[in-house]
């Protein structure tokens, strides 16, 4: 294994999730590549529909029912998940993956205290006592700012930030290697998005966390992330570093997406929304999947696959644009 393999937390290639459902086949991951380092953060940013939280299950494989992963491979620091049996899957959930989501209250059980909640999830995957594992529940529950004493408290006695706290408590109780986040402040209002945000920033430095950051939004990725991956249709149109994405996007729709941002510099600017919608995933386009709605579409694009095109060594694009083209050149004109 050379070293740029061991340095990897996550390696996800080529993989393919489809719902196989009466009124046809959605395709929900089509050829999916995404990369994070060890102890690095990675956004995967993408509007809804564009299957950014079926990612996130599939590295859990926990694909809901109609759903399967027919190819690819994910491998967690080298270990190939899909060939791990679901026994060796359960050990794997919480203890070395673990997945934060939008809704605090689809993680959290309404009739139980939540430090008993935090205290589970340790004795899960680890060899503590009742008294031992619920002591580290209220050190977790200091650790993302809630005073202990309320750890006997129940979910409803929390407010939307405090429960999303009480679940990331809950998902950091066991020091995963990997946290998905999958919109994890969508629901709270912004300043507690902030507070959520700038916790989460902290937590993961303390443990040398990897993450995925799942959102739809630009700006929570540049406070958190290093690096960005767009997603459209079930593929990752473009990747890389923060800096070579938002000084450089390449794709248009990458572009589309940072048009659409207010702008704060002047905000009489309206915004422009990307026209159009994402194709449906039963009925994918034969070429590239995003021509649909895309000014600069040519024939080729409307039957033939993009090819990946790398600027540089992290930075990539998948669109005809920059097909036999020299960077610099599309660059200047786009
Ligand atoms: Fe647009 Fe063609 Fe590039 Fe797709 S491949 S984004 S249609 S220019």
């Amino acid at each position: 294994m050379n070293t740029q393999k061991q340095d990897m937390a996550l390696e996800i290639e080529d993989l393919s999730v489809e719902y196989r459902t009466g009124g046809g086949i959605v395709r929900a991951l089509n050829s999916l590549e995404l990369s994070i380092k060890r102890g690095t953060a990675l956004g995967l940013v993408g509007e809804t529909g564009a299957g950014k939280t079926t990612a996130g299950l599939a590295i859990l494989r926990l694909i809901p029912h109609p759903g399967v992963i027919t190819g690819g491979s994910i491998r967690l620091h080298g270990a190939d998940l899909l060939e791990k049996t679901e026994k060796q899957m359960r050990s794997v959930r919480g203890k070395e993956v673990s997945m934060i989501f939008q809704d605090p209250m689809t993680s959290l059980n309404p009739v139980r205290t939540v430090e008993e909640q935090i205290a589970e999830a340790i004795r899960q995957h680890e060899k503590a006592g009742r008294a031992e594992a619920l002591g580290r529940a209220r050190e977790m529950l200091e650790m993302v700012g809630i005073p202990a004493v309320r750890g006997r408290e129940y979910p409803h006695q929390f407010s939307g930030g405090m429960k999303q706290r009480v679940v990331i408590a809950i998902a950091l109780s066991c020091t995963p290697q990997l946290l998905i986040a999958d919109e994890p402040t969508t629901a709270l209002d912004v300043t507690i998005q902030a507070q959520v945000l700038e916790m989460m920033k902290e937590l993961r430095r303390k443990y040398r966390m990897s993450m995925l950051m799942i959102t739809h939004d630009l700006g929570i990725v540049a406070d958190i992330c290093d690096e960005v991956s767009i997603i459209y249709a079930g593929h990752v149109v473009e990747h890389g570093t923060l800096e070579d994405v938002y000084r450089n996007p390449l794709h248009p729709y990458t572009v589309g997406l940072f048009n659409s941002l207010p702008n704060m510099a002047d905000r009489t600017a309206k915004l422009k929304p990307i026209k159009g919608l994402m194709p449906d995933p039963s009925d994918l386009p034969p070429g590239c999947a995003f021509c649909p709605r895309c000014d600069r579409a040519a024939d080729v694009c409307r039957t033939r696959q993009p090819p990946r095109v790398h600027r540089n060594a992290e930075h990539y694009v998948c669109c005809h644009l920059y097909e036999d083209k020299p960077f610099q050149e599309v660059s200047k004109d786009g």
